[in-house]
């Protein structure tokens, strides 16, 4: 499969079959996975960005959500890797007409897919379609609860970005905003931490949940400033209202005064300090507008790195660990 493959001599790394959230790997597994996406990098720096890596296999790209940024990214990662892609979205589907959840992936499967891509919005959505189909299930948002191909794009993103990257030892991570409904806050600080950094995680008090904070490596505030001090990246979540209960919704204005991550705050920061967001960004809410399109801000980077990340996921699911 020429350049594709992951450097030749190093010993192969056993990962899990499924994807659902980053609990079960350890951080060789994640280490492996990312020298695998240098390689798919390279492969996307090339005049024709194809390699026949997954020639024979089929990718379904199941979405009971939207999305704009994770389907596409998992489509062009298979597409660039020469697999098959089908595509499902729940809109317009026959689960407007009332199908359930296992009679839609019943009726998908019996077209014979390889892997699904899954997004839906009840937690554990993807542990139980594992119950229902020999393919491979890659977990791509469920709920509030995990959304691990975002959290390793956004590690990716650091190694390949902080200047000086000497490993996840010692860095710090600042995450910024509504925490509570996040799936993409939940697994990073489950990859960070395993990698080794620190993540401090800074919101309102009714998006704050306690319990993140009762994890090895994580501290919690409420103060904005002291969340972002001498932090190596700093990423910024809107409020995911579509997951909100009522009653927990600070206004704008709260959200925009008390923990924008702008470019006064930013100055608190480690001088090479990344800004990350992982989209949709509401400009000027939880996010500066002019911090954004800021050379520190790697938001276009973590959405262009999805693609090798997602190829490298999708090797190793379906090649790289048999
Ligand atoms: N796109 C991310 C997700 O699907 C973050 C967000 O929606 O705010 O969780």
């Amino acid at each position: 499969m020429g350049a594709a493959t992951p450097a030749a001599g190093s010993p192969p790394t056993k990962h899990p079959r499924h994807l659902l959230d980053l609990a079960g790997w350890t951080a060789e597994q994640v280490h492996a996975l990312f020298d695998t996406s240098d390689v798919m990098a390279q492969v996307m720096t090339r005049t024709i960005k194809k390699v026949p890596a997954l020639q024979g296999f089929t990718v379904g790209t199941l979405f009971f959500e939207d999305s704009t940024r994770t389907r596409l990214s998992f489509e062009r990662a298979a597409r660039a890797q020469s697999a098959d892609v089908i595509s499902f979205a729940a809109g317009g589907s026959s689960v407007s007409k009332g199908e359930s959840l296992k009679d839609t992936l019943k009726t998908i499967d019996a077209m014979k897919s390889d892997l699904y891509v899954v997004r839906h919005p009840a937690a554990g959505a993807p542990l139980q379609l594992t119950r229902w189909t020999d393919a491979a299930i890659v977990n791509a948002g469920d709920g509030r609860r995990a959304h691990p191909t975002q959290a390793l794009l956004d590690a990716y993103t650091f190694r390949t970005s902080f200047p000086g990257y000497a490993g996840f030892e010692g860095v710090e991570l600042a995450i910024v905003g509504d925490v509570a409904h996040s799936r993409v806050a939940r697994s990073n600080v489950e990859l960070w931490t395993k990698l080794g950094a620190r993540v401090r995680l800074c919101g309102p008090r009714t998006l704050l949940p306690d319990e993140l904070g009762e994890r090895p490596g994580v501290t919690l505030t409420h103060r904005v400033e002291e969340a972002v001090e001498g932090a190596h990246a700093v990423m910024a979540l809107r409020l995911q209202t579509e997951r909100m209960a009522g009653g927990l919704l600070p206004s704008l204005a709260e959200v925009r005064e008390r923990y924008q991550v702008n470019r006064a705050r930013m100055r608190l920061a480690h001088p090479d300090a990344l800004v990350m967001h992982p989209g949709p960004m509401n400009r000027d809410v939880e996010i500066e507008g002019v911090l954004a399109d800021d050379p520190r801000s790697v938001v276009e980077r973590q959405v262009a790195n999805g693609v090798p990340v997602r190829m490298a996921v999708l090797y190793t699911l379906l090649v790289g660990s048999r």
